[in-house]
């Protein structure tokens, strides 16, 4: 609809917002009172039903789902999209899963607005590593296992190429993003970059919701459970000794794992 031209614009805004981890409940109030007063949402997909279902009826939302190797919506579309809702005099909320700056391409619609000379706003969210290793009772440090946590995406072109060393074994927790498609070369790499094949490891499907699963082996069972177990995204896997410290299934005794461990030993 136009306004008025006889009414000063409206300056409008863009607020990128992070979900959560997929719990309405992990939201925070500044993203519930947003959501509540928005003009419009472009959304993720990764964004669960229970936060869309805090977007009053009447405001429009837009879905920018995205799936590995098979973008609905390239980052370019998005970032005109949200920059022209803006400009057009909108309070646009960007909802996004987790939290805006881990994995979320939060940076470059940040870098998008600030190029449009469109006022931007972030709103963190519970990032899935935090809010899955909440939920699954797994302390991403400790004094006794680690003081180090990185986060890695697991979804890397040339995973071949990536230097991780260092960032698992000893005092360390690696926690590793969209890994689920790559979870065998991931275990792999680490193994040949040293990093002890009997490490635990956890794996967290849906994690903070009603369906979330939690299971548990060691490193270089890795790709076997992700397959014998059909883990779907999104999942988080987490490589470290923490891992065998959180409330999980644990899968060691399926069959083939005594082999592979006696291989260690
Ligand atoms: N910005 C998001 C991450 C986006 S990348 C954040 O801060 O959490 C998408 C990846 O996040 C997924 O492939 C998965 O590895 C992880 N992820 C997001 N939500 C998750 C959940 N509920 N359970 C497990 N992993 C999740």
């Amino acid at each position: 609809m136009d306004r008025d031209p006889t009414l000063a614009p409206r300056p409008g805004k863009l607020w990128l917002v992070g979900a959560g981890p997929g719990d309405p409940d992990l939201l925070t109030l500044r993203a519930a009172r947003l959501l509540a007063s928005a003009d419009i949402v472009v959304h993720d997909g990764l964004v669960g039903d229970g936060v869309l279902a805090l977007i009053p009826p009447h405001v429009p939302r837009i879905s920018v789902a995205k799936q590995r190797s098979r973008h609905t919506m390239k980052q370019e579309l998005i970032n005109e999209l949200i920059v022209r809702e803006a400009l057009d005099g909108k309070q646009v909320v960007r909802l996004k899963g987790g939290d805006p700056f881990i994995f979320g391409r939060g940076g470059e619609e940040l870098d998008a607005a600030r190029d449009a000379g469109v006022a931007c706003e972030v709103v963190p969210g519970i990032t899935a590593a935090a809010g899955c290793a909440a939920q699954a009772g797994l302390p991403l440090t400790h004094r006794d296992d680690a003081s180090a946590v990185s986060f890695v995406a697991g979804q890397c072109k040339d995973l071949s190429d990536q230097d991780w060393s260092g960032l698992a074994g000893h005092g360390r927790t690696l926690v590793i993003y969209m890994g689920l498609a790559t979870a065998s070369a991931i275990a792999d790499k680490l193994i040949a970059d040293g990093v002890a094949p009997d490490l635990p490891v956890a794996v967290i499907e849906r994690g903070t919701t009603a369906d979330a699963r939690v299971l548990r082996t060691l490193l270089t069972d890795l790709g076997d459970l992700v397959a014998r177990e059909a883990v779907q995204s999104p999942a988080l896997i987490v490589v470290g000794k923490v891992a065998a410290r959180a409330d999980a299934l644990d899968c060691l005794g399926a069959p083939g794992i005594a082999e592979q461990i006696k291989d260690l030993t």
